[in-house]
């Protein structure tokens, strides 16, 4: 039998009916002969909830903290009350939720006490947005005739020990996988784990980092060798652009896995950007799938997508970012000059999204951030520094750009009225980079669309179904 890794994400399982929907979605593979692994995120807005009680916590502001953990307590019992009729599972479900928001409240009035936030307490109290959902969803899927059965995700995914955004041990997390996951599937129950949420060697919990549920589906699936991994969001899919920027915006049926791993990486929100690794290293699909829409075929991410005559499969944006600018006639002829600069960023932990070079001066992009005073700083004792915030990076996706000639010109000649201030194409020629000012990002979207998706090929994408997407 074939096996399927299901994953929720947050807005799948916000409330009773969408655990409704998550349940029947789940049902439907079942009856289709397969098998599942379901792992779900915490209900939407808990993360979120549960960081700023931890931050209240963590500014003696004690009150403010048992708030915020009274209102999710009461969430997630109505949510669990409006599932499960059974009276005796209703009333352990409720028992449980009590106890784990009990020792909630304990840390936090811990916290409260203290008055320091560590990574490790950090992912301590967001832990309980997954375990909690997790548990209610096993639950309710039991409820609805699945035979399911959840399991601790933090005895399974195994991870260094850097909280807040720790690593995987693939080796040990694929014996956990077959001690703890193959003898339910075997025996044909569905496991319910909680995503993001994870421990260290020594048992102690750790999150893989935020959005990370879709890198415990990928990584339960490669553990696993699933047929497939399907990440269920409220979304249709890969869109060619954000569709409240570009109204004319396409779903795209099938994408390669190098096509998404730039998108995600260049701001498209739909996947995690490392949920590709584990998935690519075994050659898995991964479908991005609707929720809202069960019937939507979605976006496939593939190893290989097929050729398409449109060079581009689709436009990312990402916001916010700060151009630095190093000036300095000591490199001409010199060697190992980029190797003191890169050295800085990677001392202030400072991730670099774009780098284009001349004989004397070299620019860089980052997320903007507090650090870059920082940085700039440390750059300065090396060569005059500039740096500018405020700017957006255009990043257009295709594979389809190899080889092909002329298609920088075209880009440039739809975007002639807006100034570029740096560009980048990378040899791998799957991408086209360029900065802009932010608020001239959306013309340059709108533009571009324009000029390369006209005649889009119908085997790529979705041409007749169009706009039911809300977000990117
Ligand atoms: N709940 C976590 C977050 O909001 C992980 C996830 O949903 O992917 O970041
Ligand atoms: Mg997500």
């Amino acid at each position: 039998m074939s096996l399927v890794v299901m994953k929720f994400g947050g807005t799948s399982v916000e409330d009773p009916a969408a655990i409704g929907r998550t349940a029947a979605i789940v049902a439907g593979r079942i009856a289709q002969g397969k098998q599942a692994v379901v792992v779900v995120s915490a209900m939407s807005k808990v993360t979120d909830l549960l960081l700023r009680a931890a931050a209240a916590a963590a500014a003696g502001d004690r009150t403010g903290a048992l708030a915020i953990s009274a209102r999710l307590r009461c969430r997630h019992r109505d949510t669990a009350c409006a599932l499960i009729k059974d009276s005796a599972d209703s009333a352990a479900l409720q028992v449980l939720i009590d106890q784990k928001f009990d020792s909630l409240d304990e840390i936090l009035r811990g916290l409260a006490a203290i008055l320091e936030l560590t990574p490790r307490i950090s992912d301590l109290i967001v832990s309980y947005g997954e375990r909690i959902s997790s548990r209610i969803v096993a639950a309710a899927f039991r409820e609805r005739q699945i035979d399911s059965v959840h399991v601790d995700s933090r005895d399974v995914i195994v991870t260094d020990s850097q909280f807040q955004k720790a690593a995987p041990i693939d080796t040990i997390i694929e014996k956990r996988a077959q001690e703890h996951l193959n003898p339910h599937i075997s025996a044909g129950r569905v496991p319910v784990m909680g995503g993001f949420i994870a421990s260290n060697e020594a048992g102690i919990t750790t999150t893989l980092g935020r959005g990370g549920s879709d890198f415990t589906g990928a990584l339960i699936g490669g553990a696993l060798s699933a047929e497939a991994i399907e990440i269920w969001t409220d979304v249709d899919g890969i869109m060619t652009a954000d569709p409240r920027v570009c109204p004319d915006a396409l779903r795209v049926k099938i994408i390669s896995f190098e096509e998404a791993a730039e998108l995600a990486y260049f701001g498209a929100k739909v996947l995690h950007p490392a949920t590709i690794l584990p998935a690519v290293k075994k050659n898995i699909p991964v479908l991005v799938l609707n929720s809202r829409n069960a019937t939507c075929e979605g976006t496939r991410i593939a190893s290989l997508a097929p050729h398409c005559n449109s060079p581009f499969k689709s436009i990312a944006v990402k916001k916010k970012l700060t151009i630095i600018d190093v000036v300095a006639s000591r490199m001409l002829m010199s060697h190992g000059y980029l190797k003191e600069i890169f050295t800085i960023f990677d001392k202030h932990q400072c991730p670099v999204d774009m780098v284009s070079t001349s004989e004397v001066s070299v620019s860089l992009t980052v997320d903007s951030n507090d650090k870059l005073p920082l940085i700039a700083a440390d750059l300065s004792k090396l060569a005059d520094v500039k740096y500018e915030g405020k700017k957006a990076l255009v990043c257009m996706v295709g594979e389809d750009i190899r080889g092909q000639s002329g298609i920088a010109a075209q880009v440039f000649a739809a975007i002639r009225h807006i100034n570029v201030r740096m560009i980048s194409q990378g040899a791998s020629e799957i991408n086209m980079s360029f900065m802009i000012e932010e608020e001239d990002a959306e013309e340059a979207v709108r533009s571009l669309h324009a000029a390369f998706f006209q005649n889009p090929d119908p085997l790529v994408f979705d041409v007749e179904a169009k706009k039911a997407a809300v977000s990117f």
